[in-house]
C-alpha cells in the first residue's frame, strides 16, 4: 500500500497525472475535426481580431487577446474538412473563484462586455454583486475575457459546462 501511494506520487510529480491544458478552437471546429488541420496558417491569416494561432500544428483560438466576431472567413479559405457548417464554439466560458467580485471589489466589465447578455450580476448582501454565467446564451465568443481585470475568464469544454 504505502509502495503504490509512493509511485502515484513519484508519477504526480513527473506530470503524468496533469491532463493537457484545454484548447479552444475556433468557430465550427471540434476536438475530432481539429485532427484534420495541417497548420497551414491561412486561417491565421485572415482573421481581422487576429486571435488565432498555431499550437502543434493545430489552429487554437486565444480569447485573451480578443473577440470572435464569427465573420467566417477562417472557414472559407481553411482547405481542409476541419470546419463544420454549424459555426459553433465547443467551447463556452467559466467564471473561477479569482472574480473581483468574490474579494468585495465591485466590478462588472465582465456583464457589460458581453454581447449575449450571457452575464448577469446576482445581489446579495454583505458584498458586490457577483457575475452569473448563463451557459444557454454563452456563445464562446470570448469579448469577456481580455477585459476582465483578474484574469478570472477562461475558456472550458461546452460539455462540461453542467457539472458544477
Ligand atoms: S470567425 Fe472571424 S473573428 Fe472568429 S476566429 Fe474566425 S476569422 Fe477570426
Ligand atoms: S470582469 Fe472579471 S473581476 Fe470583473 S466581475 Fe467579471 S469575472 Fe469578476
Ligand atoms: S464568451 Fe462571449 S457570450 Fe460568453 S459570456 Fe463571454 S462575452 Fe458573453
Amino acid at each position: 500500500m504505502p509502495a503504490a501511494a509512493s509511485i502515484s506520487r513519484r508519477q504526480l510529480l513527473k506530470g503524468r497525472a496533469q491532463p493537457k491544458p484545454f484548447e479552444p478552437r475556433p468557430p465550427g471546429v471540434d476536438p475530432i475535426s481539429v485532427a484534420s488541420c495541417t497548420g497551414c496558417g491561412e486561417c491565421l491569416e485572415v482573421c481581422p481580431e487576429r486571435i488565432l494561432a498555431l499550437r502543434d500544428l493545430r489552429v487554437v483560438l486565444l480569447p485573451e487577446m480578443g473577440e470572435c466576431i464569427f465573420c467566417g472567413k477562417c472557414a472559407e479559405v481553411c482547405p481542409e474538412p476541419v470546419f463544420s457548417e454549424s459555426r459553433l464554439m465547443a467551447h463556452l466560458v467559466d467564471i473561477s473563484g479569482d472574480c473581483l467580485a468574490r474579494a468585495g471589489i465591485t466590478c462588472m466589465t465582465c456583464r457589460d462586455a458581453c454581447p449575449e447578455a450571457a452575464i448577469s450580476m446576482r445581489p446579495r448582501i454583505g458584498g458586490p454583486f457577483l457575475p452569473v454565467l448563463d451557459p444557454e446564451l454563452c456563445n464562446g465568443c470570448g469579448a469577456c475575457v481580455a477585459p476582465c481585470p483578474s484574469q478570472a475568464i477562461t475558456a472550458i469544454p461546452r460539455e462540461y459546462s453542467d457539472e458544477g
